[in-house]
């Protein structure tokens, strides 16, 4: 029993080589044979019919010389008589040892017979010609000797015929022979091409099939299913690897269930994490479909998971704005994560949600699908409220009286009612300037506050930018050049048009360049450059001034947040940066500051180009 593949592989193929070497040895051999039979054919019946020929043309010689004797050449014609009967016996020596038919040797037999009565007729005629003379010797040889002389060439002529009659029957023996060989090749390459596709086929499909089955079993695996289990039918190669096949997917299965269980512990933690979360959290597929949400998302929207789940987002939250906002996250030219805050009207209640989606990628950077986190910022904003409501009523409690004092001031101070010592225009110049600080800070809490609560009021329509930065450059030049500070702008060409309030950005403008006048010594430079890129318009002003320390840059735009340290001559309400983020916000866009102290500051705002 032959027990590996190489050897079982080995044994067909030897059988198959067997199986050619059978029928080139018959065909060697027939060839052989056949060559043989031919060989017989030229060399015994042939060199019969050539002895033969040469005994007849030594008869004929005779048979002249006799003539040529009769005819008074005696001594040539006796001469030439003999000549051929040497060469006679010489031709018929080689037949006699050439005997290979039946009924040859009686010819033989005969011949030599007929040959010896010839030569003695020869003898009859010389004396008779010697006794009675020419005409009697002339009559004898017609009667006797030319009678003898045909019945020995009619005896060689048979010789001849049974030679040929011979040769021709080998040669139709040689043709049968050839048919049959012809055959027997012909039958066994039949067997051996049949038998070698057969036992080729057969073993082929034998050794491959249990390949095969290792080939689909793998593929199973491959899709996920482990519990296959191969049959070890053989002890070969291939029932080896089946072996290990098996040992592999075992292990497998294991590994499966050891990290399977893991996994649903892991599982089980984080969903237990995210149902613990305060604030409200959905899940969504590519589809937007629901995948998972916890307990705040169902106490607050007041949905049931159960119901909510493999449904569509707006299904369970009927609201297209915030649908619109958190698949967003899946357009390519968006950030992955987006953070917004949104007033949502749930149940006839006003809440305010800091929203923040994040699309989860896979390994590959595939979006898979996005978390919702809904952050519960309501009471902040009312807080917010109650503060900004409270500084409008404050600002606004402040404002008549503040411009009743500013009245009285001014009056004072232009003495219309009487004149002043030196020491009290002093004070009286002091309780101007603050009162005039005072007025601005009321007007900038009450302009904020406005913006705040009535967005609408807001005169949005289409105008250049360019129109709006040669405003600011102009009415910021003198100041410029009493600084001695070099106020200059750049612009692209064609800068596309923007759907804004003008005077709000003009104000934000300007109250950028103002800062950045105020943040800048004689001989620095203050630059504003504005670019298209996207769909946005960008707006910077640029200074080489004092700059911002890094730890106020990002509080910077809050309401109240001054730098400490700084100038209190220069020193506003702390609110400008806080109304211009606001204004630009309104607007859709953002406001950032880059800076690096004492090198200078760079405020950005970026504006969406009208459409
Ligand atoms: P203020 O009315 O105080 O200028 P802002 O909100 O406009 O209020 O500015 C807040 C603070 O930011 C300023 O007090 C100042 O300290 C700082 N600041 C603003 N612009 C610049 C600038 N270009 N260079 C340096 N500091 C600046």
């Amino acid at each position: 029993m032959i027990r590996t593949l190489k050897g079982k592989i080995s044994a067909v193929y030897i059988c198959l080589v067997l199986m050619i070497a059978v029928v080139g040895f018959t065909s060697v051999i027939s060839f052989h044979i056949l060559s043989k039979s031919i060989d017989g054919l030229m060399v015994n019946n042939y060199k019969s019919i050539n002895t033969v020929n040469n005994m007849i043309e030594a008869i004929d010689g005779q048979n002249i010389a006799i003539l040529s004797y009769l005819n008074n050449n005696e001594q040539i014609g006796t001469n030439l008589f003999y000549k051929n009967s040497d060469e006679f016996y010489k031709w018929y020596n080689i037949e006699a040892n050439n005997i290979t038919e039946i009924g040859e040797r009686d010819y033989v037999t005969k011949i030599n017979d007929e040959y010896i009565k010839y030569m003695t007729l020869f003898s009859d005629i010389q004396e008779i010609k010697n006794n009675q003379g020419k005409d009697k010797a002339l009559d004898f040889y017609n009667k006797k000797v030319s009678a003898q002389y045909t019945d020995l060439k009619n005896e060689l002529k048979g010789l001849s015929s049974l030679n040929e009659k011979a040769m021709f029957n080998g040669k139709n023996n040689v043709t049968n022979d050839t048919i049959a060989t012809m055959y027997i090749i012909l039958g066994l390459s039949t067997v051996a091409v049949v038998g070698g596709f057969f036992i080729s086929t057969f073993f082929i499909n034998r050794f491959l099939k249990p390949v095969y089955i290792l080939t689909e079993c793998v593929k199973s695996v491959k899709e996920g299913y482990l519990h296959q289990e191969i049959p070890v039918v053989s002890t070969d190669e291939v029932g080896l690897l089946a072996h290990e096949f098996n040992k592999m997917t075992k292990r497998l299965q294991q590994f499966e269930y050891s990290s399977k269980g893991k996994l649903l512990e892991e599982k089980n933690k984080s969903l237990a994490i995210v149902k613990s979360i305060s604030d409200p959290l959905i899940v969504l597929d590519t589809d937007c479909k629901v995948i998972l949400l916890n307990d705040a998302c169902e106490d607050i929207f007041g949905i049931k998971e159960i119901d909510a789940l493999n449904k569509h987002f707006l299904e369970s939250i009927n609201n297209r704005e915030l649908y619109e906002y958190i698949s967003s996250v899946y357009g390519e030219e968006h950030e992955k994560r987006a953070e917004k805050i949104m007033n949502l009207k749930i149940r006839e209640k006003d809440y305010y949600f800091n929203i923040i989606a994040t699309a989860i990628e896979d390994r590959n950077l595939n979006i898979y699908g996005i978390v919702v986190l809904f952050q519960n910022v309501t009471k902040l904003k009312q807080i917010e409220k109650i503060k900004s409501d409270f500084m409008a009523t404050i600002s606004h409690e402040l404002k008549t009286p503040l411009t009743s004092i500013m009245m009285g001031l001014s009056l004072v101070a232009d003495k219309k009612i009487g004149s002043l010592s030196e020491k009290q225009e002093s004070i009286i110049k002091t309780i101007r300037e603050d009162g005039e600080r005072l007025s601005s800070l009321v007007n900038e809490l009450l302009q904020l506050s406005k913006i705040e609560s009535d967005k609408a009021l807001f005169n949005i329509k289409s105008c250049s930018i360019i129109g709006i930065i040669e405003n600011c450059i102009k009415r910021f030049n003198d100041q410029a050049v009493d600084k001695e500070v070099n106020l200059y702008y750049e612009a692209s060409e064609k800068l596309p048009k923007i759907l804004v309030d003008p005077d709000k950005i003009s104000w934000v403008l300007n109250n950028l360049v103002s800062n950045a006048l105020k943040y800048v010594n004689a001989g620095d430079e203050i630059l504003v450059k504005a670019f298209a890129e996207g769909n946005k318009i960008f707006v910077s002003v640029i200074d080489t001034g004092v700059g911002i320390p890094a730890e106020y840059q990002k509080r910077i735009f809050n309401k109240f947040v001054q730098v400490k340290g700084s100038d209190l001559e220069m020193r506003g309400s702390g609110l400008g940066l806080a109304i211009a983020k606001e204004i630009v916000e309104t607007h859709g866009g953002q406001i950032w500051c880059e800076s690096k102290l004492d090198v200078g500051s760079t405020f950005t705002f970026a504006i969406p180009v009208a459409n």
